[in-house]
């Protein structure tokens, strides 16, 4: 296993939308391995494939708290099969957009299809921190970003103190 770079925002990359996994195997199953590790060192609770620069419809999520046992969710291909009417609204981060944080309003409860680390098809249904957590990653399939979720004016914000922090590090 292996801790890869994390790409952070501005970024084309992040704005790819990733391909579907053909088939979950030891190939696949050593980049999800890697992506875990990857999470856990950042640390994280959550890390879609391309933000580590894979364009693959997978992700890790790890929701349990520093004091539990860990609780690591391989999700390959997932597709959302319900969500609720009701919003919920979470204070959320993201590992590429490190020190960034925003209210972002998503639905409250839903219930996704996925192949597992073994390649098995399952389901899952979430609430709370989970349902915030998969909607997140999900959205990095499809390019989004949480920042995407926000007026143009606090997206703006966010991106200009990136864009700044950035140039700090390469100047540096
Ligand atoms: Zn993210």
């Amino acid at each position: 296993m292996a801790v890869l770079p994390i790409i952070t925002a501005p970024d084309k990359r992040l704005e790819a939308v990733s391909a579907p996994v053909a088939a979950v195997d030891d190939a696949v199953r050593a980049q999800l391995d890697d992506m875990l590790e990857t999470m856990y060192a950042a640390p994280g609770i959550g890390l879609a494939a391309i933000q580590v620069g894979i364009p693959k419809r997978m992700l890790v999520i790890d929701i349990a708290r520093e004091d539990e046992e860990k609780q690591p969710l391989f999700i390959v291909n997932p597709e959302f099969t319900w969500v609720s009417d009701d919003d919920k609204v979470y204070e959320e981060g993201c590992l590429s957009l490190p020190e960034q944080y925003a209210e972002v309003a998503r639905p409250a409860a839903v219930k996704i299809s996925y192949l597992d680390y073994n390649g098995e098809q399952k389901e899952l249904q979430a609430d709370g921190l989970l349902a915030v957590c998969l909607q997140h990653e999900m959205d990095h399939l499809d390019g989004i970003l949480f920042i995407d979720h926000l007026s143009a004016l606090k997206r703006n914000m966010i991106l200009r103190k990136l864009l700044k922090q950035k140039r700090l590090v390469e100047a540096g």
